[in-house]
């Protein structure tokens, strides 16, 4: 079976088309500039060159139909006809309280997407339209939706209800929610596997750290809490987003300030973070780097972004009341050795040690932790392809 996995945004669709006997990638890439000006596609087929073709998009349609084209194409291609793609995979940010699972997608599945949207309005939207245009462009092609908000709605109500009048939550749907449950649940249950211990059984806190950060409680399997919230706002310090504030910085900012919610929500959103902090960069590589120059606010960034996080893994090693491993994984937790150096040097008190050469190697899943320490600390690299394209063969094999 070949899954396509598709990862729609506003203006960009990123996919890769796995063949499922081996979980193989036989093609990826990503469509940029949908509906602007200046649409390109990247394409990287298995054992060839890859391709960019500069050509118009106007509409996620149109960019699925060149993808196609590309997939099926002579020269740059790794299928022989659409017919060999037997589903397509969706990723979807938000499914509120309607998904615990991944689902195969039917015009009710829809219908309550449409009711998330106001929830991930800059997400779910394209999420929708990526749906739409592959049953224009591929009919009959059974679809599947892997929702990032799924995994956490195991989290209990202590953990997910914000302290504001309840019924906030009964009407709105206020509560905390979280997100990257795709990374989280793939990290987690790769460290169970490489600790060779049941999943029931462990106790493990994954800290998925990219330009968007969050960390995740997984008990037994199951997420009963992580620091994302009713948006991907909360908690940790990330790139250009805030994390946590408090809430009364808002309103006496938005009064100084004359802002509208339009522009606090970009200030929270887009100009905080290390990026705020430092004036510097919200890509972590160049705050590191400014602060190896001595930069003080670029210091001060990555300093008050590790706390943060060495914070929270202690909050939730209380909350799971023990911890058997912690996890570091995207962008940053795979690639930053001293990211994850000054972080563990917070967990002494946990019986944390690092082994200094391992901490300093990159790019496979692996152990970081030396062999005395009380908890065991892996590097994985996250796969959220993969898990939908295996969500999506497990519910078509049904
Ligand atoms: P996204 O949330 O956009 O998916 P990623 O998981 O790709 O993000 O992570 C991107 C972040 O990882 C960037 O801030 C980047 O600077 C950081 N990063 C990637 N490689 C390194 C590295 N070698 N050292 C430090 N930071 C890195």
């Amino acid at each position: 079976m070949n899954v396509l996995v598709l990862n729609c945004g506003s203006s960009s669709l990123k996919y890769q088309l796995i063949n499922m006997n081996d979980e193989s990638v036989m093609a990826k890439g990503l469509c940029e500039r949908i509906g602007i000006e200046g649409s390109r596609l990247k394409h990287q087929p298995q054992g060839k060159e890859d391709v960019i073709f500069e050509e118009y998009m106007e509409d996620h349609s149109a960019a699925i139909k060149m993808v196609l084209d590309a997939l099926v194409s002579p020269e740059c291609g790794v299928i022989k006809s659409m017919k060999e793609i037997n589903a397509i995979g969706h990723r979807v940010v938000h499914g509120g309280e309607y998904f615990s699972g991944s689902v195969i997608i039917t015009q009710e599945v829809k219908d309550a997407l449409v009711k998330c949207s106001e929830l991930a309005p800059l997400h779910n939207p394209a999420n929708i339209i990526g749906i739409e245009a592959c049953e224009k462009t591929m009919p009959g092609i059974p679809q599947v939706g892997v929702f990032d908000t799924a995994f956490h709605q195991t989290m209990p109500e202590r953990a997910y209800l914000y302290a504001i009048p309840y019924e906030y939550y009964e009407k709105y749907g206020i509560r905390r929610y979280g997100f990257h449950g795709t990374s989280h649940r793939f990290v987690s249950e790769e460290a169970a596997k490489m600790m060779d211990r049941p999943l029931d059984q462990s106790k493990i806190i994954t800290c998925h750290l990219g330009n968007g950060g969050s960390i995740c409680a997984v008990r037994y399997g199951k997420s009963i809490d992580t620091t994302m919230g009713f948006t991907p706002l909360e908690g940790l310090v990330m790139g250009t987003r805030s994390g946590d504030v408090d809430a009364s910085v808002v309103t006496f900012l938005m009064e100084k300030e004359n802002l509208t919610p339009k522009q606090m929500d970009e200030i929270l959103n887009k100009k905080s973070g290390v990026l705020g902090i430092s004036g510097v960069s919200s890509d972590f590589r160049d705050i590191e780097s400014a602060s190896e120059h001595g930069n003080p606010r670029a210091e001060a960034a990555l300093d008050i972004f590790a706390y943060k996080v060495a914070k929270n893994i202690g909050s939730y090693a209380a909350a799971m009341n023990g911890v058997d491993a912690i996890v570091f994984t995207a962008g940053l937790g795979e690639n930053s050795g001293t990211t994850r150096r000054v972080i563990c040097d917070y967990l002494g008190y946990l019986g944390v040690h690092i082994d200094s050469y391992n901490n300093s190697l990159r790019g496979k899943a692996m152990e970081i932790s030396a062999p005395d320490s009380r908890i065991r600390v892996f590097v994985i690299p996250t796969n959220e392809e993969l898990v939908i394209a295996r969500d999506t063969k497990e519910l078509l094999d049904k």
